[in-house]
């Protein structure tokens, strides 16, 4: 019989396509199934061909709803896999529309020529409607905190990881012939200071703990600070009756930042106006978080019943139309880094008059839009032309959903005394090998930062 073992396969030294396996008494567990996001060549033969045969894997547990966890499982399903799927109930109603709405995005990159998430097999595409919906029917909820016995030997409990509805850190007590042995996985680890999901639980203590480093080396400015800076934005903007237009990611972003801006409004601390979310799939997303209130922390207002009243988008017309309106408003749109999704349309119509404001809150890639925005000069080139950039441009990022270097460190340091085996996944070297240092400092003796590939054996 093989060693119980975890090999990482995702995610490892990079921060995309989270999947790692956990192998124990033969029975092949894999954790999260991300898609690798990119359009490059080799994101798609790592998209379509998996490292190990499909139809071995005996179940998958799920981390949370962001593609790069969940969004490789229909092509898994496609490919032969036949187990169950455990996630967590809200995980699950994520996953509906974010794995349709990949299927989507490649269904239309396929007949525009883009040839991204492509490949050779028959219908061109990683997967389709199919494959999510056989997908969906697969999975199998786990509310947080209870233990489920998902083979002999093998149980799994889901923790509340904080960082998006339903995330979860997963815990696994397995019995080996060298006794029980503990991993905790913590998916993507949210932060505490934010107010809007509830705060993370604790880290479950683990004699193999795999932990995100997205962070590793580096701080979050205080909340507030970055609360300031971007209700000034909006002040002024309303002052010179312009628009603010702000670019997010649909899922988690959008929904932090809507939140912030509803209590300010709520509270008398930024002015009533119009508020606009202009995304069909942050209008499912929010019926979604509707379902889930008690996973919110207490003072974020959710839904309907809010008294500043919000209106989602979902119409291409009525998009079109509101791109055209003058007026003081807010309007948060799809594309975080204004590459691609609704805020291209607005941009187009407000860029060149000088009352509007644009507020990335987004990390915006090298060559993305985004950051041609953030460049100084008069004119920026999108859509075959040139623009002038008569707006004013704001980079009000810092509202990011991952802890921090110190809330890492405070998740893992109670941990130091059992001396557990520590690997730093989900973060570029550089970060996680920041923090590993800080790590050893806490008096940490065995932290690893794994290839890909690379095998660590539990007993
Ligand atoms: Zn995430």
């Amino acid at each position: 019989m093989k060693k119980p073992s975890v090999t990482f396969w995702g995610a490892a030294r990079e921060v995309t396509g989270s999947m790692h396996m956990v192998e124990s008494n033969g029975f092949r567990l894999l954790l999260d199934c991300g898609l690798y996001m990119g359009k490059s060549r080799y994101a798609q033969n790592r998209n379509r061909l998996f490292p190990f045969p499909p139809e071995s894997v005996d179940a998958v547990v799920v981390s949370h709803a962001h593609i790069d966890h969940c969004g490789n499982l229909p092509n898994l399903v496609r490919q032969g896999f036949q187990g169950p799927i455990y996630c967590t109930p809200a995980t699950k109603d994520l996953m509906a529309v974010m794995l349709a709405d990949s299927a989507r995005i490649q269904k239309e990159e396929a007949d525009t020529g883009d040839d991204a998430g492509v490949d050779e097999s028959s219908t061109g595409l990683l997967y389709t409607g199919v494959e999510v919906a056989e997908t969906l029917r697969r999975c199998e909820t786990i509310p947080y905190d209870q233990s489920r016995e998902i083979t002999p030997g093998l149980m799994v409990r889901l923790v509340d990881a904080g960082h998006l509805l339903g995330s979860a850190m997963i815990h696994l007590t397995l019995d080996t012939p060298a006794g029980t042995k503990r991993v905790t996985f913590t998916g993507d680890m949210g932060r505490s200071d934010l107010k809007f999901l509830k705060p993370p639980s604790n880290l479950p203590g683990a004699d193999v703990i795999v932990c995100e480093s997205t962070y590793g080396g580096r701080t979050h400015a205080p909340v507030e600070e970055i609360a300031e800076k971007l209700r000034r934005v909006v002040r002024r903007t309303a002052e010179r009756q312009g628009k603010v237009l702000i670019p997010a990611f649909s899922l988690g972003r959008a929904q932090i930042v809507v939140n912030f801006i509803r209590q300010w409004m709520h509270e008398g601390l930024l002015p009533r106006l119009p508020l606009y979310v202009d995304s069909p799939l942050a209008s499912s997303i929010a019926d979604i978080y509707d379902l889930h209130p008690n996973l919110l922390d207490p003072s974020a207002i959710n839904g309907a019943s809010h008294d500043v009243p919000m209106q989602y988008v979902r119409r291409r017309e009525d998009s079109r139309a509101l791109s055209k309106s003058r007026g003081p408003s807010v309007l948060v749109a799809s594309g975080g880094m204004c590459e691609a999704g609704r805020i291209l349309n607005h941009l187009e119509n407000n860029i060149d008059d000088p009352r509007n404001s644009v507020v990335l809150v987004s990390y915006q890639a090298p060559g993305s839009l985004g950051q041609k925005l953030m460049e100084r000069g008069p004119t920026v080139r999108f859509r075959g032309r040139k623009w002038n950039k008569w707006a004013d441009v704001f980079d009000v990022s810092g509202f990011s959903g991952h802890a921090d270097r110190d809330e890492l460190l405070r998740q893992l340091r109670p941990h130091a005394e059992h001396q557990p085996r520590i690997a730093l996944v989900h973060g570029d070297i550089e970060q996680s090998t920041l923090l590993s240092e800080s790590l050893m400092d806490e008096g940490f003796r065995t932290v690893d930062v794994p290839a890909r590939e690379t095998t660590i054996h539990l007993a």
